[in-house]
């Protein structure tokens, strides 16, 4: 077990209160770390380095290019890493090995690639106005940015959040999910490797309340941005309301994916198991409501039930394993409760349901993959986000009747279409309200294209250009080039 420190003002410190907290190891239940627990005091003292490091550090002095520059180094040292950051994080999250290394850690090297090249492409415009005016917009970084992520993909929310906030020239501090605090501070040790000044991230493990809400409410913050769950999202956005932070959020979701009975079932069944099992189905975007055709439906879930059944649960750090366990004890009552109440409401319990019983599985926090049919889109297992590796079927005929259910929820993330028309598939992508859609694909999220929710998912967009919005103030500058211009009073 080793010690973990709250990295401020470019050192490791012991928080003020010497507080500390146990990070768990979700395959076998052990604590695999004593992490320096941040309170208030730790959260003024990390705003106020980044306060100063942006007013007065050599921050706000760097070129754009240069600050590019400190992005890919940090991009070259977290590729160097990256084999011992997927360990990391497949102990700390309990994600397969196969997930860490193929899919996390590949991005998150790519996402601080992309934004070392946004990093002195972020630009203003000139504007044609009226008169002999020059009329021009400045980008300029919105200052001190509070960012708050969640347990499921720790490094790549790490990276998301804090690769376009450098580009743009702003500060950090950074709060992970109390479960999985260990490769974002990783990540800041390769800050300080990269010789990032002080000052300019920090990163400060802790739990909600008292951390994320000191950040979220801190009056030295000028931004926070968030990702995580929608009811803390409205809190987050109430705290930031005080000082009129700007406020992005990434939420939660309850996405449809749908299977039309044109579709080319080679693809759309591994597809749509994919879509729900991903990192044990803890993906906000998760196809986790899956609308089926009534013509081709058992056809589609003989298949479906089949490859699900054969998915490889077992130890995450096996190369084989395909299927880890939940990250927390917690979460794991959570799907529990929600198969529970999913029997009540009268659906049908088709696979899972449980944890398995092999006894070399029985210290951690599995659960199976799990399959409701018969399920009426208003119930609750169809209606709230359950956030593990459990899907609803729903079984649809009409195309008009099949966009009000998809649309039914509060949610709007993402979407998937399985289907041979590019019509029907156009016209369902127009009509379905979620900020991203899939066509004969799912869960693909490239740091080149926008990510986030319409309705009480999300507000915002990040990753893409569409990010440097969330991380800018624009500044206009109007320039009078005749002579005699205002005469007003003379
Ligand atoms: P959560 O409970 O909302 O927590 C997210 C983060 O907020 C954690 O760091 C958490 O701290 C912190 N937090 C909790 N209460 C807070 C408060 N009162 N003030 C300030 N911060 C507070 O969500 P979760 O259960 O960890 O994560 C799962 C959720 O995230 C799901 O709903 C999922 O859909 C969503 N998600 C969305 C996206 C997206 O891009 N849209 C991506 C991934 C996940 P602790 O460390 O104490 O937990
Ligand atoms: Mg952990």
């Amino acid at each position: 077990m080793v010690g973990r420190k709250l990295f401020i003002n470019g050192e490791f410190v012991d928080s003020n209160e010497g507080a500390t907290f146990e990070s768990i190891n979700p395959a076998n239940g052990e604590v695999i770390a004593r992490v320096a627990e941040a309170r208030e005091e730790d959260i003024d003292r990390a705003v106020q380095a980044a306060r100063k490091a942006f007013e007065e550090g050599p921050w706000p002095k760097m070129s754009a290019t240069d600050r590019g520059r400190l992005l890919r180094r940090i991009a070259d040292l977290v590729l160097e890493r990256r084999k011992e950051l997927a360990r990391l994080e497949t102990m700390d999250v309990g994600k397969p090995l196969r997930d860490s290394s193929k899919v996390d850690l590949p991005l998150v090297v790519d996402c601080f690639q992309y934004f070392a090249g946004m990093a002195d492409k972020v630009m203003g415009e000139t504007i044609p106005v009226p008169g002999k005016f020059l009329d021009f917009t400045l980008r300029e970084p919105v200052g001190v940015v509070g960012q708050i992520i969640p347990w499921n993909y720790p490094l790549l929310m790490a990276a998301w959040k804090m690769a376009p906030a450098l580009a743009a020239g702003c500060t950090v501090v950074l709060k992970p999910a109390e479960q999985t605090p260990i490769t974002a501070l990783e990540l800041a040790k390769i800050c300080q490797e990269a010789e990032v000044p002080p000052g300019v991230v920090n990163v400060c493990p802790g739990f909600g309340e008292p951390a994320g809400a000191a950040l979220a409410s801190h009056p030295h913050v000028d931004k926070v941005a968030f990702t995580g769950s929608t009811a803390v999202g409205k809190l987050i956005m109430e705290m930031g309301a005080k000082n009129l932070k700007r406020v992005s959020l990434e939420l939660g979701g309850k996405s449809p994916n749908i299977v039309l009975d044109d579709a080319d079932l080679d693809e759309a069944v591994p597809g749509s198991l994919f879509a729900i099992f991903l990192n044990s189905g803890q993906v906000c975007a998760a196809g986790s409501r899956l609308f089926v055709h009534e013509k081709i439906y058992d056809s589609f879930m003989d298949r479906f039930l089949v490859g699900a059944k054969k998915i490889k649960i077992g130890d995450p750090l096996d190369r084989e394993t395909q299927l880890g366990p939940l990250v927390s004890a917690e979460q794991l009552e959570k799907v529990e409760i929600y198969i529970q109440i999913g029997q009540e409401e009268g659906a049908k319990l088709v696979l899972g349901g449980k944890r398995p019983d092999h006894p070399a599985l029985a210290k951690g926090f599995y659960f199976e993959p799990t399959v409701f049919v018969d399920v009426d889109y208003r119930m609750r297992i169809a209606q709230e986000e359950i956030f593990g590796p459990v899907v609803v079927v729903i079984r649809f005929s009409d195309e008009e009747e099949l966009i009000r259910m998809a649309n039914s929820t509060i949610y709007g993330l993402a979407a998937g279409i399985w289907t041979t028309n590019v019509k029907r598939a156009l016209n369902l992508a127009k009509a379905i309200k979620a900020g991203n859609i899939w066509i004969n694909t799912y869960n693909m999220i490239p740091n080149q294209a926008p990510f986030g929710g319409f309705k009480e998912s999300g507000v915002g967009r990040e990753m893409s250009r569409h990010v440097m919005d969330l991380y800018t103030e624009v500044k206009n500058v109007m320039v009078y080039l005749g002579k005699g211009g205002v005469r007003w009073f003379s």
